[in-house]
This record gives C-alpha cells, structure tokens and sequence, in this order.
C-alpha cells in the first residue's frame, strides 16, 4: 500500500438492474489520494464517470462484486475508451470472484469482445483469504448469499491507515457481513426490493444488518427509484437508529476517516 490518506467513497451507479435517467447501475468509485479504485461498472456508470472527469487512465483496479450486468456492463466500452480514445498503455487490473475469470471470458467470447482480456489483467479474488494489496487498498473478500449460479463477493477495502469502506455485492439477509464489515467507517449495502425477495435485501433487512455492524455510517444502494422514498428509508433508519443512514446518490461523496465522517456534494 503507498497511501496514508482517508479514504473518499463517491457513488457513482446506485440503481438495481436497470438505469434510470439519473442513476447508473451499480458503481463506486474510491479514491485515496490520487489514487483510485472502482467496485462494478454497471450500464450508465461510464458516461457518470467520464461526467466526473474520473482519471478513467490511471484507475488503480475495477472489482468486480459478481458478472450480473448491472455489475459490469460498462467494462467492455471503458477496456475499449482507453485503448483507442485514452491511448492507454498499461492493462486494466480487473478483479473477479473466485472461479468468475473462465465465465468472464465465456461472456466476452460470445460478445465478440475477446480484445478485451489483451487490455486488461484479470484476478480472481477468492473470499476469506487474507488481503491482498488492489492499488492503495488492502482487499478482502466475503462470499454473499445471491445467486445459484455466480460466485459473489462483498470487498472490504482498507487503507493504510485502517480507513475501511466495505461494499456489498448484492445478497440476501447474511449473518456474515457484520463481522466482516465490523470497524468498517462506511458500509454501502444493497437495498434493492421493497417486499422481502429471496437474493435480496429490503431496507429494513439492510438496516438490520447495519444494526448489527454498527460502521461509522451506512449507504443504501442498488436500489429501485422509488425506494429512495421516505417511508422506506425510515423503516432502515427505525431498527439502526444510532447510524447515520441514507440512499446514496449519485456525485455524493463521503470522506471516510478515523474521526466522523462528513458527507460533501461534488
Ligand atoms: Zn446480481
């Protein structure tokens, strides 16, 4: 690790499986320094990202929690806007899911896409291991309850200075996230379904595992649009009501440290 500084969380992409006008699908965006880390590049992320001005030719890695597209639809035009537009030269680092790399490839074959692992350098991230240096972060991994077919993790990112940001991939209620995200100064959680749904939290269940993690503060994500309205963020904010909470929204960074965190528009 070379950073020392806190760590900045930025959503980026915080809709379910689908793009609204303003919401990409699943991305976050870390930054230490000038340093940064994306977890998923779902459809609309890019064009989010590019409006940023995000160092989209000197990103450190992009984790991939699992290969639902919402998760990764827009790595195929970012692998392609750095080769021919940026001029890119080093590989992309792309982190998977232990087992995921063989089906990633299988999906780029049948999109005609295979150029994309001549530009990228594909890891899998096995879940329970130690951690494992992804540019200014240590990353670990927590496999979540999801999918009968993928292998899917949560990343818990830590900076140098014991900074830690832990990002669910999508699940369902998990006793295995509080002790993987405890300490953890930001927790960003799934919250896609109003009504429980197996694979799923509703924000009541992701509130309940807040509860049960107690970080610094939480975001809510992968949520459907009219999930950002009050009544069901209150019935999160009803069973953890001594963590700040809130739907992320996208350009809404927070500075995660040690100290409290503060929440700044960008
Ligand atoms: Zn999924």
């Amino acid at each position: 690790m070379t950073s020392t500084s806190a760590l900045t969380y930025t959503c980026v992409g915080p809709s379910c499986a689908w793009p609204t006008a303003t919401r990409p699908t699943s991305c976050h965006r870390i930054d230490a320094g000038d340093r940064t880390v994306l977890v998923d590049i779902g459809h609309g992320a890019l064009q989010a990202l590019r409006g940023a001005d995000a160092p989209l030719e000197r990103l450190d890695a992009v984790l991939l929690t699992h290969l639902h597209l919402d998760h990764w639809a827009d790595l195929v035009p970012l692998v392609w806007m750095r080769r021919f537009e940026l001029a890119a030269t080093a590989p992309l680092p792309v982190v998977v899911p232990e087992g995921q790399a063989a089906r990633l490839r299988t999906a780029l074959e049948a999109l005609d896409a295979l150029d994309v692992l001549d530009w990228i350098t594909l890891t899998e991230l096995q879940a329970g291991l130690p951690p494992v240096d992804v540019g200014p972060v240590a990353v670990t991994a927590v496999a979540l309850p999801h999918s009968a077919v993928l292998t899917v993790n949560g990343y818990r990112l830590q900076a140098a200075d014991g900074t830690t940001i832990v990002i669910s991939g999508d699940c369902g209620p998990t006793d295995a996230l509080p002790a993987f995200a405890r300490g953890a100064g930001l927790l960003v959680l799934e919250a896609t379904v109003p009504a429980p749904l197996p694979g799923h939290l509703t924000p009541g269940e992701a509130g309940a595992i807040v509860a049960a993690t107690q970080p610094g503060r939480a975001l809510l994500s992968h949520y459907l649009e009219p999930l950002g309205g009050a009544p069901q963020l209150a019935s999160a904010r009803a069973v953890c009501p001594d963590v700040p909470l809130a739907f992320a929204e996208p350009g809404v960074a927070v500075a995660v440290a040690a100290a409290p965190s503060t929440v700044r528009d960008r």
